[in-house]
């Protein structure tokens, strides 16, 4: 009989845990689905987007008769504007970007954080779906009815976006 006995133990402590959740003012799970959604709506939205940023960088020539070597506290030639990120292996790299390219840069570097935030919080969003799903419980994920196969060229999708790719006449 004591297995009886722990096996309902075990079952009230899982019944109580979600309901002492509920208390803590969870939003519900309806409404964290909405929240996912929201949020993958704005992913979607962020466009272009790199990591690392731009920096102003001096440097020497290497001329011995050039000012840059002569006179004391000269900067160096420049400013050269560098973007530099973190690439794989934790290697830094870095590319001279012209003065025109500097504030499409900047906007993407922006875009980047943009991304890394909404990404977070939909990590946080899931964590809290998973949470509040009853085990068993199915996953209402609307599929987006797949379109039945469109004959033509016209590959899915947003008709404004793909028109680029139209050869000029
Ligand atoms: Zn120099």
């Amino acid at each position: 009989m004591t297995g009886v006995d722990a096996g309902q133990h075990i079952c009230w402590s899982w019944i109580k845990r979600p309901a002492l959740e509920m208390i803590v003012t969870e939003p519900s799970l309806e409404e964290l689905e909405a929240q996912r959604r929201e949020l993958f709506g704005q992913l979607a939205d962020v466009g272009d987007f790199r990591r690392g940023s731009v920096h102003e960088n001096y440097r020497r020539c290497g001329k011995s008769y050039c000012a840059c070597a002569k006179v004391p506290g000269h900067p160096g030639h420049g400013p050269r504007l560098i973007w530099s990120r973190t690439g794989p292996g934790g290697k830094t790299r870095g590319r001279q970007i012209k003065p025109e390219e500097e504030q499409k840069v900047r906007a993407e570097l922006e875009a980047y954080y943009r991304f890394a935030e909404l990404s977070d919080q939909i990590v946080e969003v899931n964590e809290a779906i998973c949470e509040a799903r009853p085990p068993g419980a199915s996953q209402p994920q609307p599929r987006p009815a797949t379109p039945p196969a469109v004959p033509d060229g016209e590959r899915g999708g947003s008709s404004s976006r793909s028109r680029r790719s139209s050869p000029p006449r």
